[in-house]
Formats: C-alpha cells, structure tokens, sequence
C-alpha cells in the first residue's frame, strides 16, 4: 500500500466513520525515493481536541503496517483548518451517522447568515441547540422539534 493510502485510511477517532482525509485533516504526504522515509503534514481540527495525539499515532502505525516504518507526522496550524476542507464524500458519512456537517463557513467581510440546522435523521429545518457541548467538545448537541431526536452538529470554523 503506498504511503498516502495508508495515511488517508487513518479514521479520525472521534467521529469513527469519517477519515482524516475526508475530514481535511491530512494535508501531504511525501516519500522520499532515497530513504524511504515518508513525512505526513496534518493540520488539527478544533483547538482543545485531545485526539491530534491518538491521530499522530494512528498515523505511525497506519505507514508500518503497510511497509513504511521510517515515518515522521508534523503539524502545520498555518493556513488554520476550516470545516470546508471536509469533503463532500466525508460531509455524507457523517450525515449517515447522525452527526449533522457545518454549513460552509462565510467568505471574510461577509456578514453571517444564521442557517438552519438541519436534523440528520429526518431532515427537518426545526431544530434547536441543546447545549454547547455534544458527545466532544467538537460537537454540540442539538435536538430536532420534528422528530424528537437528538443529534450531534460539528461546530463550523
Ligand atoms: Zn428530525
């Protein structure tokens, strides 16, 4: 397996049904032809997430098992992740979980519209925000006035 699809197969442990390249998270990887050495670059999602540790790790593991041992994961915060970056493939695996994908966030200088929530489980725009704090603190909760159900939205940055 090369070294990328290795990486790319790292799901993020978290939200286990999305991977960190559906996520945004893995930003390069590269080989070096000469040594063999693979060098992941990774851009953490939201500040205060304890899980950039475990995907560091996973990552290790992920290009050892698939025969790249010598792997080194840096970590670049410059450009910051954006919600934007899921894609469109990761935004309807989390829908199919439950957990409802942020809207794209506004270009600078655009004044914020306030967009409906909507619930993953039936689709309704009436929903409300339960509390700040979901499952993570990347997640908060919400709960849907059709349905009853409640459901964990990914905070849009
Ligand atoms: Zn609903």
């Amino acid at each position: 397996m090369s070294a990328r699809a290795a990486a790319a197969s790292v799901v993020d442990p978290e939200i286990r049904v999305i991977t960190i390249d559906e996520l945004g998270i893995l930003r390069a990887v590269e080989e070096d032809p000469a040594t063999g050495r693979v060098t992941v670059t990774i851009t953490p999602t939201y500040t205060g997430c304890p899980a950039m540790d475990v995907i560091r790790a996973d990552i290790r593991r992920a290009l050892a098992v698939a025969g790249h041992p010598d792997a080194e994961v840096r970590t670049v915060y410059s450009p910051s992740w954006s919600t934007d970056w899921i894609s469109d493939s990761g935004r309807t695996k989390l829908a199919a979980a439950g957990i409802a994908p942020p809207a794209p966030v506004p270009a600078a200088g655009v004044v914020p519209l306030t967009l409906a929530v909507r619930c993953p489980h039936c689709g309704s725009p009436e929903t409300e925000q339960v509390s700040r704090f979901g499952s993570t603190a990347c997640k908060a909760l919400w709960r849907c006035r059709s349905c009853s159900e409640p459901f964990d939205h990914l905070k849009a940055l």
